[in-house]
């Protein structure tokens, strides 16, 4: 058995995107800060209406997934294929833009506390022109096991750790990505065995955690090195923290907004069809 450490830090930074949402940025800062094959990780987190009220109006994307949890508060899908989908706390939507998806994503509260993230995750060069796909996952779908001193949900891939396993309710070809949501009371400890070829990091959304006697800071993400357990220990108030990994693609990544190709000819012809309508046909 070997423990994965935590090698590096990517704060998170205030940004702003779609028509004016606060959130923060961590993964995808800037270009260099990608995990292969996560290219970006937001979170959005306000008590204020004037935050996150703009939403995100209709906006295009190719050429990787979307995923969005839902933490606190309300936000309405709409998409080109004629989907709907109404976003409560703890459900996830799992959006695979692949060829091309145009959609919005809009606040369906006035007031009160927002909260959740986004996370986009490449697809490999062979799925990135497959046509678009959409699932809603409701919060009740998603598995939960306990452990002592927390619990765990298991919203993509599966918790594995000594040979017992919990199937997550979302699995995903070629990356096979792992997304876990775990509450830690404080001083609990979280393990789990991970593909010891994964690429893997944490983000800590309260409180705050240590990785192999690191301590991970709130609100970052901490890449962690290669092994195949992970070890995380909460500290004195407890932690809720995300927990993801995935194959790495190996592939060049080219990113023009809400675009990502391999080549930058792939790029100019996804700019081509948005503008000429066929993005998403
Ligand atoms: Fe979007």
């Amino acid at each position: 058995m070997n423990l994965r450490e935590l090698n590096h830090v990517i704060p998170s930074m205030p940004a702003s995107d779609g028509a004016g949402v606060k959130l923060r940025r961590s993964l995808g800062a800037s270009q260099g800060l990608r995990h292969d094959p996560f290219l970006m990780l937001d979170e959005f987190f306000s008590d204020d209406p004037n935050d996150y009220i703009a939403g995100f109006p209709s906006h295009p994307h190719r050429g990787f997934e979307t995923v969005t949890y839902m933490v606190d508060g309300r936000m309405q899908h709409k998409d080109h294929l004629g989907n709907t989908g109404d976003l409560g706390p703890g459900d996830v939507q799992w959006m695979t833009a692949a060829r091309g998806i145009i959609h919005s994503e809009m606040p369906q509260q006035t007031e009160g506390r927002m909260r959740g993230f986004q996370l986009w995750l490449n697809l490999p060069a062979k799925l990135k022109m497959q046509p678009a796909g959409y699932r809603d996952i409701p919060s009740t779908a998603i598995p939960e096991a306990s452990f002592d001193g927390g619990r765990v949900r298991v919203i993509a891939g599966e918790w594995q750790l000594n040979g017992s396993r919990v199937e997550g309710a979302i699995q995903r070809p070629i990356t096979e990505p792992t997304l876990l949501d775990i509450h830690l009371q404080p001083g609990a400890r979280f393990a789990a065995d991970l593909p010891a070829h994964h690429h893997a990091f944490a983000y800590v959304y309260e409180g705050s955690a240590s990785i192999a006697g690191k301590t991970l800071p709130h609100r970052a993400a901490g890449l962690l090195g290669q092994g195949d357990r992970i070890e995380i220990l909460s500290e004195s108030v407890g932690a809720r923290l995300l927990l993801l990994a995935a194959a790495p693609l190996g592939e060049p990544v080219v990113q023009y907004g809400p675009f990502v190709m391999n080549t930058r000819e792939e790029i100019e012809q996804a700019l081509a069809d948005y503008r000429d309508g066929t993005l998403a046909a």
